[in-house]
């Protein structure tokens, strides 16, 4: 008999989540995580009062009501609604595309004039059917909005020429002809009032949890504790990179206090410029409705990966998918229990982590 029915590799929302429910169902669960706090990338801290999102903004938004009512009875949520703003230069424009975007670009009133300057601009530019990201978004809003909203964001963040990008990351963009600046179309959206880490402490109360201490440098010692490994981290890591390495993006972020009360105005600002270097400015009071004296900000910068760096975003390309699914293979036949963004190498919001951790603790301990 080992010790621990379950050892949790990764303290995020998924082996939080997961070990919440296998505490739940009576089974004893040590949780590791090699930062020095739980929570992964939803981790939040205060400063002068108020609740920074460490690892980037993190916005709460499902249609899923069993995940919902799932957070809402580990923390009260707040009505935020995401509706970010973009800057060009001297002029504002509110994001989502939608009639208020266009009204600002085109003068135009109504749907049907937005949508008739849109096929104006989409019948000269030619584009029958769109080979890249640049095509793609030119046959969705034109080449203006292109141009001033999409073209050197996009190339920000992803540090390639949009013509060298594919046609189906912007495929999602949403479009619309209401003047309505709600970013998501999911029913339910808020914000945690008083942060994430509450969540990720209330989830693991029943659990052992080690913080400092990375798995992969004390596997043998770890793995003879515990009946099952649930293995949240980057799954090519799991076996010292032998297949080679995977590809990610990854961000820095600036964050500063400033002795102003109000910076910005909105909680999201992009920076869709290419002379500017970072893609947008967060200010974190603005999730919460904040009225302290001064306020915090965090530039955020896209920056190309090394090892060392914090993985954010895979990319899944047909040669990384690839070297995942034989790393995944590996795993299954190891016996690992794989979760979380980083070892299916996906890119999910929370919900979805939520969800898959939720649908896996149903197959072993029943709903
Ligand atoms: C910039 C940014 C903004 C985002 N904004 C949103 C948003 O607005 N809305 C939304 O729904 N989603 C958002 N997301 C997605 C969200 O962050 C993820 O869905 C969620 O955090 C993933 O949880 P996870 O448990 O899978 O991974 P993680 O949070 O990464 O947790 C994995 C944990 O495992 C630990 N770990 C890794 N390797 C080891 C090891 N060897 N030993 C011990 N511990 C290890 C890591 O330190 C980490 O704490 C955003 C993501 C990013 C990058």
């Amino acid at each position: 008999m080992k010790k621990y029915d379950y050892l949790v590799v990764g303290a995020g929302l998924f082996g939080a989540t997961f070990a919440h429910r296998a505490t739940a169902a009576g089974k004893k669960c040590l949780v590791v995580e090699k930062r020095n706090h739980v929570g992964g990338n939803v981790y939040t801290e205060s400063r002068e009062g108020i609740t920074v999102h460490t690892y980037g903004a993190h916005i709460f938004h499902t249609r899923n009501r069993r995940v919902w009512d799932f957070v809402n009875s580990f923390a009260e949520f707040n009505r935020y609604t995401n509706s970010p703003v973009a800057v060009y230069g001297d002029e504002v424009y509110n994001l989502p595309f939608n009639m208020n975007t266009f009204s600002r670009m085109w003068g135009v009133k109504t749907p049907a004039e937005a949508k008739a300057e849109i096929e104006r601009q989409v019948a000269a530019a030619g584009i029958t059917e769109p080979k890249n990201l640049e095509e793609q978004a030119i046959s969705m809003v034109g080449k203006d909005v292109y141009e001033k909203l999409v073209k050197d964001y996009t190339e920000k963040q992803w540090g390639r020429p949009c013509a060298e990008l594919p046609p189906f990351i912007i495929k999602r963009l949403p479009v619309r002809f209401v003047y309505d600046n709600n970013y998501f179309d999911d029913p339910y959206q808020g914000i945690p009032v008083g942060g994430y880490t509450q969540i990720a402490e209330k989830l693991l109360s029943g659990s052992e949890v080690m913080l400092d201490c990375d798995y992969s440098e004390r596997k043998d010692e770890l793995d003879a504790l515990a009946e099952k490994v649930v293995y949240t981290g980057p799954i090519d890591r799991l076996f010292g990179y032998s297949l080679g390495k995977l590809e990610y993006r990854s961000l820095r972020f600036e964050t500063e206090t400033l002795d102003s009360e109000n910076y910005q105005g909105n909680a999201v600002v992009n920076y869709t410029r290419g002379d500017v270097p970072y893609t947008r400015i967060i200010e974190h009071k603005h999730f919460e409705f904040g009225t302290q004296p001064k306020t915090v900000i965090t530039r955020e910068y896209p920056a190309p990966w090394r090892e060392g760096d914090e993985p954010y975003y895979a990319i899944n390309d047909p040669k990384n998918d690839m070297l995942a699914e034989k790393y995944k293979k590996l795993a299954q036949e190891k016996g690992y229990i794989l979760g979380g963004r980083l070892a299916d190498y996906r890119y999910y919001n929370m919900d979805a982590v939520i969800e898959n951790a939720l649908s896996l603790a149903d197959k072993l301990f029943g709903k």
